[in-house]
């Protein structure tokens, strides 16, 4: 609870119990939420809790760069915790976004530009393996 509380102050942002929460499970969880998922994980620990305040937590951290909005195939946002920069596999099929740890070679150019990067959003969209594998069964 302390660290998350510690990351909150520091962005300035006022440590409210359901944005400790929000962030905690964000952090813990790299498995790309959307509100609904967020808010079904977190409602019975957080009896507050509505999807309106997951909706507007999310966009306080998101504008301090603590989380990131996701550009994915659905329409529903999906979110995650800003742990380091990498890409994402979107899968045509499921809709899996899968994490793909690769530097990005091209945000030391960007940079070199002068222009300062705060996130890196690449996405490889296709058919995943596990989704290859039952095409072919
Ligand atoms: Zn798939
Ligand atoms: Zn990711």
């Amino acid at each position: 609870m302390e660290k998350y509380k510690r990351m909150l102050v520091e962005k300035g942002i006022k440590p409210t119990f359901q944005r400790i929460k929000i962030l905690e499970y964000l952090e813990k969880h790299h498995n790309h939420p959307t509100v609904d998922m967020i808010y079904s994980a977190l409602y019975k620990k957080v009896p507050t809790l509505s999807k309106t305040t997951v909706y507007n937590t999310l966009g306080v951290l998101s504008k301090h760069g603590l989380v990131s909005v996701l550009s994915t195939l659905d329409s529903e946002a999906h979110y995650e915790y800003n742990f380091n920069s990498h890409h994402h596999f979107i899968c045509k099929v499921c809709h899996r976004i899968i994490d793909i740890d690769v530097p990005c070679t091209f945000r030391q150019y960007v940079e070199e530009l002068g222009h300062k990067v705060e996130e890196v959003h690449g996405n490889f969209v296709g058919i995943c393996k596990d989704c290859m594998e039952k095409q072919y069964e």
